[in-house]
């Protein structure tokens, strides 16, 4: 009956885990969820009125314009500026995403011939990987190490894959890992992308989501990103935003403009209610950015911590909310997480074959649930 792409699909991982928690959960098992990477914290009220009051305008229940409110554009212009100091031209240069997976998923269609090539970090984010799936493009991973900071080795790339090579995707501060990069970095892919003719597609999630003085950079930042590619970006980590699907895709007009020539065909736009609470968030006090950041850097510090007093050998991550651990056998340690603690991390498989051999930890629950996993981790024998 379905499509040979549906058959194509590698099997989705995190749905055969939700089915273990619930068949827990119906034992009456108290389940710690670390598994999930979606705030915990709800939405600042000051977001949640500004989209009751839109709601209740008439005038924001009709289809919105395909790229966006150019009001809705200016704000992430604006917020790009001060946030960045990256000038964007708010009518050319920004477009409105019902999520930033929703652009991620799109955006091979609009630069992705049958049988080109898709560079994409391995462990990665899984649309990277099913997107290119969908284009019928050529998969080509990048592994991610430890050794190398979990930066992607752009020099390792075969000649004959680079020549058919069309779109990088990659993202840093980078889930799963929580590995940052550093400006050079996104020099060393610009050139790299000029070079190559590749469109590069950098995946901003959590930017804002640091700890320590950390301030993760934009891949725009560099010169001559915009000629070679786009930015992700989104609502749902920054504000507690993740139900509202409300994103952005950022960068050169003639890439952003093949992104929304797919949309248009495919979507009609974010709810204006939404953008219009979009709005607020962008351009009102960042007081609870800092609030949240402020309440993961606890939450990290606690995990950390216990995880470290337990013996295990983890890195303190300077973004995200997420912790990356090595294990021998990611499955086998989740396994033994859930069946004989009831918590739920992450096998790091789920994320790409060089993802086995790590866990990761989403730190969306609070301090005291992250306590009591600490201290059920600590009446197991992990040898
Ligand atoms: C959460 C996440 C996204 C997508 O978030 P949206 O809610 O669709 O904006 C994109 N990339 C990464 C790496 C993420 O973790």
């Amino acid at each position: 009956m379905y499509a040979k792409r549906l058959d194509n699909l590698p099997p989705y991982l995190f749905a055969q885990i939700d089915k273990l928690k619930s068949e827990k959960r119906a034992q009456g098992i108290d389940i710690i969820d670390l598994g999930v990477g979606d705030p915990d914290l709800p939405t600042p009220s000051h977001i949640v009125d500004s989209l009751c009051e839109a709601a209740r305008d008439p005038s924001t229940h009709h289809y919105p314009d395909y790229t966006g409110m150019l009001e809705y554009r200016e704000a992430v212009a604006t917020w790009y500026k001060r946030r960045f100091n990256v000038s964007l031209d708010a009518k050319t240069e920004v477009l409105a995403l019902i999520g930033s997976k929703e652009g991620i998923a799109h955006v091979p269609e609009a630069f992705v011939n049958p049988g080109d090539v898709v560079l994409a970090t391995d462990p990665g984010y899984p649309v990277y990987k099913t997107s290119t799936l969908f284009a019928e493009g050529k998969l080509h991973e990048l592994p991610l190490t430890e050794e190398n900071n979990f930066l992607p080795d752009l020099d390792a790339i075969p000649k004959d894959v680079l020549k058919k090579a069309k779109l990088l995707f990659f993202g840093y501060p980078n889930n799963p890992t929580a590995a940052t990069a550093p400006m050079s970095f996104f020099e060393e892919v610009v050139e790299f992308a000029k070079e190559n003719n590749i469109v590069v597609v950098h995946d901003n999630a959590y930017s804002e989501i640091a700890f320590d003085g950390y301030k993760a950079p934009s891949f725009l930042q560099v010169d001559g990103a915009k000629e070679v590619g786009m930015e992700m970006h989104s609502l749902s980590k920054t504000y507690n935003m993740t139900g509202w699907r409300l994103g952005m895709a950022v960068g050169g007009e003639e890439v952003i403009a093949g992104l929304g020539r797919i949309k248009t065909n495919i979507d009609s736009g974010a709810f204006n209610a939404i953008q219009r609470a979009g709005i607020t968030a962008l351009t009102s006090s960042q007081q609870c950015v800092a609030d949240s950041c402020k309440i993961y850097q606890e939450r990290r510090d606690v995990l950390v911590s216990g995880l470290k007093s337990l013996g295990f050998d983890v890195p303190t991550p300077k973004a995200t909310f997420y912790v990356w651990m090595r294990v021998n056998d990611s499955m086998k340690f989740a396994e033994k997480m859930l069946n004989e603690a009831g918590i739920v991390v992450t096998p790091g498989v789920g994320f790409g074959k060089n993802g086995d051999g790590y866990v990761r930890f989403a730190i969306t629950r609070d301090v005291s649930r992250i306590k009591e996993a600490i201290d059920r981790m600590g009446r197991l024998n992990f040898e």
